[in-house]
């Protein structure tokens, strides 16, 4: 084993911070023998917090439709192959229902910048589901807003918000996002959210198009600074109707840089939320147990209608897009029990 890097990975144990340079000599140092020395302190430092628990989220993507352009998207507003949807209230509230009696505590709406989704119906349905399950938390993950807009789904019972920077580089940001969209105003709204309160998720995908090691450095800079409550990453596949269609990635060498920044994230932020994300189990049958055993305790199950599942296709051959509500609960607390781990019917909020 290289001792410089080992070095490195006990430092960042012990100090829960590195330089940019040394975070990108721990990201390019591509050896099993220190991936295992980094997920065995990752598991450690998780397990003095949460034990053997994994973290369930019943994921709602209520809507498909999108004002954006993101590159790398299958559901970019420029995609016309994409068959549109949108749940109604109702619709959500029975996910939310159903979820529930599977033994979600905590359900996240996402979707694209649906316009429709105005504070107003939003509320609406936030309140709804707060009233009829007041030991449930809610989470947003459903794009730039206001200010403003933000206050008031938090005031209406909102606790979380995911919203992925995808990169802490803005010449970067601005290679996978059309000029219209800005780094500066996403910076921004996580700064927003944190400052009124919500739990915060930010994230970014693993091997984007263009991504450089000292980007990733860059990202897990910015992690280390913001300290957020979740962190969501995964990684890049393409879709067939972008831009980045014919960009070929290795799904191993994914699958394994993955599992050695979610390891260095849980170090960097022992208490931090972090998924085992539905893109690793994607890119490998056992990509979310992988996951896990790097150091990741949260597992985000999907509890869309059957019907609207293909239709939310971000990145293509996603996983779980055939199964019932109830088969995928049940497939993976099977997984996490084949590798030790227990899901547990719980909100699963931050511990400081
Ligand atoms: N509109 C919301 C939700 C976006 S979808 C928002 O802006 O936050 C959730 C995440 O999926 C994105 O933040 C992005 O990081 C990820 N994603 C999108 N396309 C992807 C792809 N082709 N491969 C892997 N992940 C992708």
């Amino acid at each position: 084993m290289q001792n410089n890097i080992k070095y490195l990975i006990a430092k960042l144990a012990a100090e829960h911070s590195l330089t940019l340079d040394e975070y990108a000599l721990l990201i390019a140092s591509s050896d099993a023998e220190l991936d295992l020395y980094l997920a065995e302190l990752a598991v450690k430092t998780r397990k003095d917090i949460y034990s053997n628990f994994v973290y369930v989220r019943g994921l709602i993507e209520i809507s498909n439709i999108c004002k954006n352009n993101c590159y790398y998207c299958g559901i970019r507003r420029g995609n016309h192959n994409c068959e549109r949807y949108r749940l109604t209230h109702e619709q959500i509230l029975e996910c939310a229902s159903e979820g529930y009696s599977l033994g979600f505590r905590t359900f996240v709406m996402q979707g694209g910048e649906d316009s429709f989704f105005s504070d107003e119906i939003l509320c609406g349905i936030i309140k709804d589901i707060k009233l009829k399950f007041p030991d449930c938390a809610v989470t947003l993950s459903l794009g730039e807003r206001s200010y403003e807009s933000y206050k008031i789904l938090r005031e209406a019972g909102a606790d979380r918000y995911l919203l992925r920077h995808e990169t802490a580089d803005k010449a970067h940001y601005a290679k996978l996002h059309p000029a219209e969209m800005s780094y500066d105003n996403r910076m921004q709204c996580l700064y927003n959210l944190r400052k009124l309160n919500y739990q915060v998720g930010c994230g970014f995908m693993v091997n984007s198009p263009f991504q450089t090691i000292n980007n990733l450095a860059q990202d897990l800079k910015f992690i280390e600074s913001f300290k957020p409550e979740m962190c969501g990453i995964g990684p890049f596949i393409p879709h067939h109707d972008t831009q980045f269609r014919d960009y070929e990635i290795n799904k191993l060498k994914s699958l394994e840089l993955t599992c050695r920044l979610l390891s260095i994230i849980r170090l960097i932020h022992p208490s931090v939320l972090l998924p085992a994300t539905t893109a690793l189990g994607t890119i490998h049958p056992q990509g979310r147990e992988m996951g896990i055993k790097a150091g990741a305790n949260v597992v985000m199950p999907n509890l869309s209608p059957v019907a609207v599942r293909k239709k939310y296709e971000l990145y293509d051959n996603k996983i779980c897009t055939g199964d019932e509500s109830a088969q995928c609960k049940n497939c993976l607390e099977a997984r996490m029990r084949s590798i030790g781990y227990e899901i547990v019917s719980d909100r699963g909020d931050f511990k400081n």
